[in-house]
């Protein structure tokens, strides 16, 4: 089976190295020439465009930044769509809105062209590591066919329903580390204004009820004021729009993730959009004009 990869950015590299590992043969394409010769020294084949790319390759990955780039990647003039093959599978494991994964389903049909949405969980570390959550939406026959490919890249790939049902579990997944990011925020800026050193607050609290994943990951770079993406704010914002526009179209309120938001926003005008989503704890402590760090002693 030959794989086709298109996006070879933050998560896509490692993604395509561990396919490597995994024995597959794989040609890649992205906008950056230089991601592709990356990828071409790690033992990748240059695909030479997004069609080219797709009418070489068995299933086509695509990880890119949002809907629009999907759309135009597989249904734009001399996209995916126009090289793939009969029988080939699109697997995108963006991160979109769920109903433009419904229309990009929708057209590969009607050209016998299999589609899975299967965004991830877990970030560069996971990506570098091949133990991602893939969270997929799609039928079981092609699900069958596409897991040994998505195995190489998550240690949890599940089907979560029909095409877009792996999107909604990836918003709603970004509402719930969002949400805990910015809570984690509060309480550090205020245990930092009450005098006391974060850290010692952090490993207090971590085998606790409050303890979590994002807690772990993102409390030490908050202190240590490292905020090197990782996933970059501006990328979050585009979830949370994204599950805002599915909960307005359901009449679904979403209030935590509005506020949220609003706080991405803010920081994306302040041009921190390209920091690691940590950094939500920054528009917390400008409100409190207290930053989280171990007390000067
Ligand atoms: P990125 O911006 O680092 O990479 C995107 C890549 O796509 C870039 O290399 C860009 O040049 C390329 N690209 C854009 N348009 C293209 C096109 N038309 N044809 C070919 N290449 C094109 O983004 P990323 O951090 O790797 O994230 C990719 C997706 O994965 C996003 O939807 C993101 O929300 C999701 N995601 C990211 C993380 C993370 O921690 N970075 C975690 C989980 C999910």
């Amino acid at each position: 089976m030959k794989i086709g990869f298109i996006g070879l950015g933050i998560m896509g590299k490692p993604m395509v190295r561990n396919l490597i590992k995994g024995g597959y043969q794989v040609a890649v394409h992205d906008i950056t020439a230089a991601s592709v010769a990356e990828a071409v020294a790690g033992g990748a084949v240059a695909g030479g465009s997004s069609l080219k790319t797709a009418a070489q390759s068995d299933v086509i990955i695509t990880m890119l930044p949002d809907g629009p780039d999907v759309d135009a990647a597989v249904l734009g003039a001399g996209g995916i769509l126009e090289g793939a093959r009969p029988g080939s599978i699109i697997a995108d494991m963006s991160s979109i809105n769920p109903t433009v994964s419904q229309k990009i389903a929708a057209a590969c049909a009607a050209k016998d062209v299999g589609f899975l949405d299967a965004p991830v969980s877990g970030g560069e570390p996971k990506a570098i590591d091949g133990t991602l959550t893939i969270m997929v939406g799609g039928d079981q026959d092609t699900f069958d066919k596409v897991l040994p490919v998505l195995q190489k890249m998550g240690s949890s790939v599940t089907l979560t329903g029909p095409v877009g049902a792996g999107n909604v579990t990836k918003l709603a997944n970004q509402i719930m580390v969002a949400c805990n990011i910015a809570a984690m925020g509060e309480a550090l800026v205020l245990a930092t204004k009450a005098g006391l050193d974060p850290e010692v607050v952090f490993n207090a609290v971590k085998g606790g009820l409050a303890g979590s994943t994002v807690l772990n990951a993102k409390a030490p770079m908050v202190i240590g004021r490292n905020f090197k993406p990782g996933f970059r704010i501006e990328l979050h914002e585009k979830d949370l729009r994204n599950a805002l526009l599915a909960g307005e179209s359901m009449k679904v309120s979403l209030p935590l993730t509005s506020l949220v938001q609003q706080m991405l926003i803010s920081l994306m005008n302040e041009g921190k959009g390209g920091l690691d989503h940590s950094a939500i704890v920054t528009f917390i402590e400008r409100m409190a004009g207290t930053e989280v760090k171990p007390p000067v002693k």
